[in-house]
């Protein structure tokens, strides 16, 4: 299993996204819903709603479009590479980056 696969079965993307914005549980979807960090707030000061699919650990915002898996929220926030932040989630998660395999 390669770095991105395995920050992804580690890593909880509610728990992940939770640390940027409260999130709400929406019972009759099963998906988690919050306020988007990344909708540029227009006139009416509108911003969309990121849901988040735990099953398939994606999120999507239905105003700005921003969507992706867990490694790619973490980079986003932090204006990061993809691999940079697969890393610090990684050793976020006590697994060591030395021992990674390369595998894809
Ligand atoms: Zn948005």
């Amino acid at each position: 299993m390669n770095i991105f696969n395995q920050v992804k079965h580690r890593v909880s993307i509610v728990k992940q996204i939770e640390k940027y914005i409260p999130l709400e549980y929406d019972g009759s979807t099963s998906y988690y819903k919050g306020l988007c960090t990344f909708c540029i707030p227009n006139d009416s000061k509108e911003v969309g709603i990121i849901t988040i699919n735990p099953e398939k650990g994606i999120y999507h915002c239905n105003k700005c479009f921003i969507n992706g898996d867990t490694i790619s929220f973490e980079a986003k926030k932090r204006g990061c590479s993809i691999l940079d932040a697969a890393k610090v989630l990684y050793e976020e998660h006590g697994m060591n980056f030395k021992y990674v395999t390369w595998d894809y």
